[in-house]
């Protein structure tokens, strides 16, 4: 495994690796990597010749009351991970090395990013597309894998690939939990004490949505009533202060009102725990 950290490298061994008719597949990453990460790198490595894993903390991504300055990092440990996983390059740039100081340039995504996260977060999926798209061009990438941890950002990168003919695979893998349910990702590591129990209610409101579902009774497809119903367990723990709970399309991302055996949802969550912003979702389908 090689690190490379300056774009102009970076783009130099993509070429390379074209050259010798090699498929390049990405794993886009912030950093302070989990399990659910190295299984991003494991999916990369079926669809692919060599992976590359940039871990890149976006500056573009945060608003200005958000938490970049203290994004957990920790590179050595990550090497450590990825050396593991079988990963071939890791792209760690510099932010003024992908940003410089004329940098003017974004992708806007549209609709999809009006609602749910983007509705509280206003310029983050700017900062992602954006980012995502200078990725692509930087590594060359024919393929790219991404986790449904983050279901809004996937669905509008898919959208994004699709808008602008890029010429790349988006692959979306399943979330990747620890063993009581809780939703892997870096953020984790900034609850403390009872908080980190009480990040499990975002499991238990969406197990809750989906026993109810289960139960047949045609009162449990109204996805207002079931909102409702997790709305109040979440509500029931006092660290916890809801963004949102939803019920969406799964591909346009539009509030549903009803589930139903032909229009499954999406349940899509997130959740202050203290001052820890935490984000879940799943499939709802009525059986
Ligand atoms: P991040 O480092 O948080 O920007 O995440 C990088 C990639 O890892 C994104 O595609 C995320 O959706 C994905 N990811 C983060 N947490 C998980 C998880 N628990 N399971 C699967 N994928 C994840």
């Amino acid at each position: 495994m090689i690190t490379i950290n300056t774009p102009e490298a970076m783009r130099a061994w993509a070429r390379c690796q074209k050259e010798q008719r090699q498929r390049i597949a990405l794993v886009p990453t912030m950093g302070y990597l989990h399990e659910g990460h190295l299984s991003l790198v494991a999916a990369a490595k079926q669809h692919a010749d060599s992976v590359i894993v940039s871990i890149f903390v976006n500056p573009l991504q945060f608003g200005p009351s958000e938490d970049l300055d203290r994004y957990p990092r920790d590179l050595q440990g990550d090497l450590d991970k990825l050396a593991r996983a079988g990963a071939d390059v890791v792209f760690t740039p510099a932010s003024h090395a992908i940003y410089n100081d004329q940098f003017d340039t974004h992708i806007v995504p549209n609709q999809l990013a009006q609602t749910l996260c983007g509705a509280s977060r206003p310029i983050h999926f700017r900062g992602v597309c954006t980012v995502v798209e200078l990725l692509f061009r930087i590594t060359l990438c024919d393929v790219a894998v991404f986790g449904e941890k983050d279901y809004q950002q996937l669905q509008i990168i898919r959208r994004m690939v699709t808008d602008l003919w890029l010429d790349v695979d988006i692959i979306g893998m399943p979330i990747v939990r620890e063993a009581d349910g809780l939703a892997m990702s870096s953020r984790n590591a900034y609850l403390v004490g009872e908080q980190r129990q009480h990040a499990l209610v975002l499991q238990r409101a969406m197990h809750t949505m989906q026993r109810a579902v289960d139960s047949g009774d045609p009162q449990w497809r109204s996805t207002q009533k079931l909102c409702d119903r997790a709305r109040a367990i979440i509500s029931d723990v006092p660290s916890a202060h809801i963004d949102y709970v939803e019920i969406v399309h799964p591909d346009t991302l539009q509030p549903l009102e009803q589930i139903t055996p032909n229009q499954p949802g999406r349940a899509v969550l997130a959740v202050w725990i203290g001052k820890t912003r935490l984000i879940d979702n799943c499939e709802l389908s009525v059986l």
